[in-house]
């Protein structure tokens, strides 16, 4: 296996539309050849199944991202669900916590919303890709007491938060901000808890350090970046994270 997993890309985005053949291309290229593509509201959950239906490569999670939370989210919910129990998904994401100012949804709202897809995931047996901010502890609490597998995506909170996470049943999601020379937390996050858990991400068109004519080839320096940090064979981070992300997002009786 020497090809990398993207395990978070918004590829439904418009950035990408007219693009988005070309941009695997140039992606496979540079050795990333799986995506899972994340839809994040109602606005672009058909997309994400329509371009996991068009290419091999690309897997569809779905979920409702604390940003796009309306007044009537029992109806969103309950559209999730349907598309899930009737489609090939192989994740619910991005779902997640946002505590920090600006997100128009409060914060128990977000908690009952996301609880109540932590419950989706667990009846459909499926992986989360989670987002999180300004929430640790309460994310921590929630799934310390509602275990599900999947990753912690863009994750910023620090070795030690990192761990418990990792201790919930989660994995870390890398991206490429990890590529900044003074994103030394970051390098310590990555020394601290090692491959075992580690999956990579572009976050793309969204992420940090993305090169504009190649969003989605960016995983192969932070593969470099972090073999520098481990003192290991880049090879070792290809092949750990990638198993890691097939565990976890390719479905085995597919
Ligand atoms: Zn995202």
């Amino acid at each position: 296996m020497s090809y990398l997993f993207d395990t978070h890309c918004h590829l439904a985005d418009p950035k990408f539309s007219h693009s988005l053949a070309d941009d695997l291309e140039i992606a496979n290229n540079h050795s990333t050849s799986e995506f899972l593509s994340v839809g994040s509201s109602t606005a672009d959950w058909f997309d994400t199944l329509q371009l996991a239906k068009q290419f091999q490569s690309i897997h569809a999670a779905l979920g409702l991202h604390p940003y796009f939370i309306e007044s009537d989210y029992p109806s969103q919910l309950e559209q999730l669900e349907l598309l899930i129990a009737s489609n090939s998904v192989s994740a619910i994401g991005e779902i997640g916590l946002d505590f920090s100012k600006g997100v128009t949804a409060n914060d128990s709202t977000q908690m009952l919303v996301f609880s109540q897809q932590i419950q989706l995931a667990q009846t459909y047996n499926l992986p989360v890709s989670v987002h999180c901010l300004k929430a640790y502890n309460p994310m921590l609490n929630f799934l310390k007491n509602h275990p599900v597998e999947g990753v912690m995506h863009g994750f910023a909170g620090g070795a030690q938060m990192a761990i418990q996470f990792i201790d919930a049943g989660l994995h870390i999601g890398i991206n490429s901000v990890l590529l900044n020379q003074n994103a030394r937390r970051y390098h310590e996050l990555v020394q601290c808890i090692g491959l075992d858990r580690l999956v990579l991400e572009s976050d793309a068109p969204f992420g940090m350090n993305l090169d504009s004519d190649a969003p989605l080839a960016s995983l192969m320096k932070v593969a470099i970046k972090i073999a520098e940090l481990l003192e290991c064979p880049v090879q070792e981070v290809i092949e750990k994270t990638t198993a890691n992300a097939e565990n976890l997002f390719i479905r085995k009786d597919s």
